[in-house]
């Protein structure tokens, strides 16, 4: 029984990954492929599905993806530099009301018809949307219950809100945190080299990107002929690069 709660955890915790990455590429870009993705992992967040796109109330009024995604993205982004950063105020107050817009804009339905007579851990209710105000209130409601889980419960707040900002400046993107740790934290590679080359002397930024472009060449893979063995038989197969 142990390992059967364990494992609910552990997939709620990489469910819970996947929305935020898919928050943070459509924060970073405001492109439509990222919305869709967002808005369809926050409505099974929920208990829908994405046939359930087509029941949220602006898409009823006749609005198509595309113009959501660019209606919602600057107030999106507001919402992660607050959640990145909650000591600076000065987003607080517009990211709390678009929150509560929105995230306030579902009616549930709950019913016990799931439950398992079998199962002595049986789900006691089992729920999922009757109204969707619109395509980003699933999204918040995803963004309300982690709040509530560092709010009510108690839990760190990078725990269960694994988003920062770039600390290269000029960046600008947003990143899901993999590990909380002390130091500096970016959104790729390639601002991470940036960063440290900030301050130094031409010939000094020529050594670093040396250096940093052997270490990419060491974490290269390699290619060339690889035995996997299946069985008593011996098979090769090319890698291509
Ligand atoms: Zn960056």
């Amino acid at each position: 029984m142990a390992k059967t709660k364990k494992n609910r955890a552990q997939q709620r915790r990489e469910w819970e990954r996947r929305i935020w990455s898919a928050l943070v590429d459509y924060a970073n870009t405001g492109e439509n492929n990222h919305f869709k993705t967002l808005a369809v992992d926050a409505l099974d967040w929920i208990g829908g599905d994405a046939d359930d796109l087509d029941e949220c109330r602006d898409v009823k009024r006749g609005a198509t993806l595309e113009e959501l995604a660019a209606r919602h993205h600057e107030d999106i982004r507001t919402m992660l530099a607050w959640l990145s950063a909650p000591q600076d105020r000065r987003r607080a107050e517009s990211a709390c009301r678009f929150l509560m817009r929105h995230g306030n804009a579902i009616k549930m339905t709950w019913s016990d018809t799931a439950f398992d007579t079998n199962d002595k851990d049986a789900l006691l209710i089992s729920e999922w949307p009757d109204e969707i105000g619109s395509v980003v209130a699933p999204v918040c409601r995803f963004i309300k219950d982690q709040i509530d889980r560092h709010d009510l419960m108690g839990e760190p707040l990078r725990d269960v809100i694994p988003i920062g900002m770039c600390d290269r400046e000029g960046c600008g993107k947003f990143r899901v945190m993999k590990l909380n740790r002390p130091g500096h934290f970016f959104c790729s590679n390639l601002c991470k080299a940036k960063f440290h080359q900030a301050g130094k002397s031409s010939d000094e930024q020529a050594a670093y990107m040396r250096n940093y472009r052997k270490t990419l060449d060491r974490n290269k893979p390699v290619g060339g002929r690889l035995i996997v063995r299946r069985g008593r038989k011996r098979k090769a197969r090319r890698i291509t690069k």
